[in-house]
């Protein structure tokens, strides 16, 4: 059954039955914003953005530990919104929605200061006698934001958070089919006193979000699949704006010989199948080395046939958000079947519950003409490979369009570094399934097909901002006057003294 279903409109705005993927009740109504709509969501962002990017950091800051404060105190109505629409498991909505939001409050509201404070840099050369140059991050203006529905709370939140410190007015979207978990982080803000216009959750669908990087928005900032990401791509292109993509990913997973098998074996588990498998930086592929592949397919197998999946109380594996995604990891496994892989545990829909879930599954003998190992699944099934030898597994980590991230398993910390360099992916955890996007340090972005520029951090600030360089004399304009008329003499002169600055040891050393 649909979980989102078109209903008759006779007005001008498209209206859809959502339901919820756990229990398939309708669970409301979703009315999606237009392009006049849009229209004026933009001309209200407008005009608030110039006084939020006067307010100081400090002023920004304490908006944020006010909704950091509302996300702790209201905990059980965004877990109760983000169950309802996408049925993941309590501690999945505590973990990935809840609490990664409250770090990213704090952290931005704690270092954007830092990160986007003017800077003083020396010029090189001859001219940073004369002249000093200063940086200051203007915000772009007004930043259209379109996330997706595997974490539709947080992927809202959490680059809402970096461009309103940046000093931009957002206007966010989220997904058709997660639609009022993304409007509590508006309503949140509202709450905790973000003025009237910065922050606008734009309700709707995929013509709504084309109409959101179509409206004249300064930059968009788009999560999501490869597939729309070449269309707002295209998009963003035709109007010469910024934009970020973070795409859809297959990750790989490489274990070593000398790995801690227990470990891994664990890591397997979790980073497949965590959030029921639909996570960007999900384990899709594992690469085992000959030596260990028997003991960890053991160990894999017998944690798998422990989880629990159930719809009350207790569960590791909620179910699928949407019967779409359902239909594509259906299809990945059958299609693995039928060339030859094996099902070692689940393999098939959960017939008990009458929601969207596909059991937890393990599946071997998997090869790279299979969807399972080339194409997204975004779902709980780890697969597994038998390789040779680590040289194997990373030509075959690397033979992918895609490259979000990837993981590696060694007990030689040098050897996983060295694994790890050369994975053709936007990042590598060692000895962890993908915790990247968690960290906002580590600058967070694909490569390949799975997105271009990079969020989060110093990187993501900065991303939000123009850098705008100024260029001033260092002694108050109290020096020679140059340029015309051009004269012979000079230009022998300037043949000279390049001479010396750039064919001399001396020279070089002052440049
Ligand atoms: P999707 O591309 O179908 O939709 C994403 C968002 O784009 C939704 O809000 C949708 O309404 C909107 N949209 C659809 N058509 C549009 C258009 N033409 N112009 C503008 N917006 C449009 O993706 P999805 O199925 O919702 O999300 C799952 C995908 O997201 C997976 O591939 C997953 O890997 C990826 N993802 C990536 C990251 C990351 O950080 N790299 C994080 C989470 C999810």
């Amino acid at each position: 059954m649909a979980i989102y279903e078109p209903l008759p409109s006779d007005g001008p705005r498209r209206r859809y039955r959502l339901r919820s993927p756990a229990s398939l009740e309708p669970i409301g109504e979703l009315e999606c914003m237009n392009e006049a709509d849009v229209a004026q969501a933009l001309e209200r962002a407008r005009k608030a953005q110039p006084a939020w990017a006067a307010r100081s950091f400090e002023q920004r800051a304490a908006v944020m530990r006010r909704v950091c404060d509302l996300v702790l105190e209201q905990q059980d109505r965004i877990i109760e919104t983000v169950i309802r629409e996408t049925g993941k498991t309590e501690t999945e909505a505590f973990a990935m929605e809840v609490f990664s939001s409250c770090d990213s409050l704090t952290y931005y509201a704690k270092n954007a200061a830092r990160f986007l404070k003017p800077q003083k840099k020396r010029i090189h050369g001859v001219m940073g006698f004369t002249k000093q140059l200063r940086i200051v991050y203007k915000p772009v203006g007004v930043v259209g934001i379109i996330v997706p529905w595997n974490g539709p709370f947080v992927l809202g939140m959490n680059q809402t958070v970096q461009a309103l410190m940046a000093g931009n007015a957002v206007l966010l979207k989220g997904s058709e089919v997660t639609p009022y978990s993304t409007k509590l982080v508006g309503e949140l803000f509202e709450e905790a006193g973000l003025p009237d216009g910065v922050l606008q959750v734009v309700m709707g669908d995929g013509q709504t979000g084309a109409a959101v990087v179509d409206a004249g928005v300064d930059k968009v900032s788009f999560t999501g699949s490869v597939a729309t990401g070449r269309k707002v791509a295209e998009a963003c292109g035709r109007q010469l704006i910024p934009v970020t993509l973070e795409l859809g990913g297959k990750d790989a997973m490489i274990v070593c010989a000398d790995a801690d098998l227990d470990r891994a074996a664990s890591g397997a588990l979790i980073g497949s199948c965590m959030n029921t498998g639909q996570y960007c930086c999900g384990t899709e592929r594992i690469y085992v080395v000959d030596e260990v592949y028997d003991a960890f397919v053991d160990k894999v197998v017998e944690r798998a046939k422990g989880l629990r999946q159930v719809r009350d109380g207790e569960s590791d594996i909620g179910a699928i958000f949407w019967d779409r995604q359902l239909d594509i990891i259906e299809s990945h496994v059958n299609d693995a079947v039928a060339r030859g892989a094996t099902v070692r545990v689940g393999g098939g829909r959960n017939e008990a519950l009458e929601g969207l879930y596909f059991e937890p599954t393990v599946v071997t003998d998997v090869t790279h003409d299979m969807d399972l190992m080339t194409h997204e699944t975004f779902g709980p099934v780890v697969a597994i490979m038998r390789v040779a030898d680590e040289k194997e597994a990373l030509a075959r980590a690397n033979d992918s369009e895609y490259g979000l991230n990837g993981n590696v398993w060694t007990q030689d910390k040098q050897k996983g570094f060295r694994l790890a360099e050369q994975m053709e992916t936007g990042g590598v955890c060692i000895n962890d399934m993908a915790v990247t996007y968690g960290v906002p340090e580590a600058p967070f972005g694909g490569v390949k097909s799975s997105g271009v520029g990079q969020v989060n951090g110093e990187v993501g600030l900065r991303g939000y901002c123009h850098a705008h360089p100024m260029i001033v004399d260092r002694f108050g304009g109290k020096q020679l006057q140059q340029g015309y008329p051009y004269t012979a003499k000079n230009l022998e002169g300037m043949k000279k003294f390049a001479k010396l600055l750039f064919g001399s040891p001396l020279g070089r050393w002052l440049s």
